[in-house]
């Protein structure tokens, strides 16, 4: 396993708990010490104690040298980072090529080389031709394997998928069959609870990807927008995403409102599709659309608050309840509290953060100005407003009337619905949510 991230790390660990051998190779020294001496260097409920057992029965070894970790394998996963490159939004390849060129130099025997990280179409042909380049005697197929785990639920995600789709070269000359072997035997233990393998080419494969993080990422922006129409109209957002989702071809899940998509994935996969399909000169106009209308409410929320606050957060106390872009995670990119939290300190904000275990992350990319507090109470001491944020389970179960008590002001902005505006009034709370009136 090529990456020992936040899909590396887990899908290492799950293939272990398969009773697979595998071997991790992490070149980032800090998140390397940190396995070895078997700290996790991420937050995901599990993984800790999959890890340790794991590597206490000897299936589960973590190192920086891929010559070792490559020796006599079957199979080979690239689970390296495929960030936004900077300036066109198209995924940036340099470390899955360059993990291409290293897989190249440490093969011995037959393997399968193995993409799970997020691709445009064409790269796992890209990884072949670089390996060919590299070791004109290497015996090798490529195959595609793009991982749909979510973060935060990502063991159970890994365990039991909805599928796995599995792009194989059927232009080789055994069109693909050999290959197709070994992905068999890695995934065999899912055949015991019948989850799908999809067998597919490799430009399907690694196009299936984009198209359902993008297909998400739309459904969300949807609902986003019906939740603005409603607040319009005196509609209730949750009676009307029940009323969609009931409906068997739309589906009850990623229907609920909140600040926008953030995380690892949705913004930089509708950005990849986006340039993708510009670059094949077949523009893919929902995802174009979707990734402004996001942008334009993660910054509109910010506008929002300080409406609620009368105007002006100019001197103002503002308690903010979650820092990551969603809970059981400490993933910070691309959260919405980042351009939120920028511009209610540019507006003169007194900004008191929590987050249950998202805070470390979140300092580097937060004003400087941002105070972080013990717990949710803390945050909420002597608040003029409070905003919700994330819908940690912890803050769900916060009473109204300890808010009241903590806060000197009364505006609550529940950006993720988790309490009840009846409840809330009820205290004398001005509460504001998403999309109910
Ligand atoms: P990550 O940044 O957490 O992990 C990548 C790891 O690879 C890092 O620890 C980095 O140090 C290491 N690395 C990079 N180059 C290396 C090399 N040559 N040798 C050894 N280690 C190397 O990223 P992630 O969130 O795990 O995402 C990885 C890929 O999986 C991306 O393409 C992403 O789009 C995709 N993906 C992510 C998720 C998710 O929820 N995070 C879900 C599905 C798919």
């Amino acid at each position: 396993m090529i990456g020992g991230g936040y899909v590396g790390l887990v899908s290492a660990a799950c293939f272990a708990e398969f009773g697979i051998e595998v071997a991790v190779v992490e070149n980032s020294p800090s998140r390397l010490s940190a396995l070895r001496e078997g700290r996790i260097p991420i937050y995901e409920p599990g993984l800790d104690k999959l890890v340790e057992s794991n590597m206490q029965a000897g299936r589960l070894t973590f190192g920086d040298d891929i010559a070792a970790a490559v020796k006599d394998v079957e199979a080979v996963f690239i689970a390296v980072g495929t960030p936004p490159r900077n300036g066109d939004g198209a995924a940036d390849m340099q470390y899955v090529h360059a993990a291409a060129q290293q897989i190249a130099r440490a093969l011995t025997g037959y393997a399968v080389i193995v993409t799970k990280s997020t691709v445009p179409a064409g790269t796992s042909r890209r990884i072949a031709e670089i390996i060919r380049a590299t070791r004109p005697d290497a015996e090798f197929d490529v195959a595609s394997n793009p991982e749909f785990l979510r973060e935060g639920n990502a063991i159970g995600d890994f365990m039991r998928p909805d599928r796995v789709i599995i792009g194989l070269d059927k232009a080789a000359p055994d069109g693909g069959a050999r290959a197709e072997a070994v992905m068999r035997k890695v995934y065999r233990p899912l055949s015991l609870i019948e989850a799908p393998l999809l067998f597919t080419s490799l430009e399907t494969s690694e196009l299936t990807k984009y198209a359902s993080n993008s297909f998400l990422a739309v459904k969300i922006s949807f609902i986003n927008e019906m939740a603005s129409l409603c607040e319009k109209l005196g509609a209730d957002v949750h009676d009307l995403a029940k009323g969609m989702g009931l409906d068997g071809r739309i589906g009850r899940k990623f229907l609920h409102p909140g600040p926008g998509y953030g995380g690892s994935c949705f913004p930089k996969d509708t950005l990849a599709l986006s340039r993708i399909g510009q670059e094949a000169g077949s523009p893919c106009r929902l995802v174009e659309t979707t990734v402004q209308v996001n942008d334009a409410r993660k910054i509109g929320m910010a506008g929002r608050i300080i409406a609620a606050c009368d105007g002006s957060v100019q001197g103002k106390k503002v308690a903010i309840l979650g820092l990551t872009f969603k809970p059981e995670t400490d993933d910070m990119r691309e959260a919405p509290s980042i351009p939120i939290l920028h511009r209610l300190a540019e507006a003169g904000a007194k900004l008191q953060a929590f987050d249950p275990v998202g805070m470390e992350a979140a300092k580097p990319l937060l004003p400087p100005t941002v105070s972080y507090c013990t717990d949710a109470l803390d945050a909420a001491k002597d608040a003029d407003a409070l905003v919700v944020l994330t819908e940690w389970n912890v803050f769900r179960a916060l009473a109204p009337k300890a808010l009241v008590e903590a806060m000197k002001g009364k505006v609550i902005l529940d950006l993720r619905n988790i309490f009840d505006p009846a409840a809330m009034r009820a205290v004398g709370l001005d509460y504001q949510s998403v999309g109910r009136p």
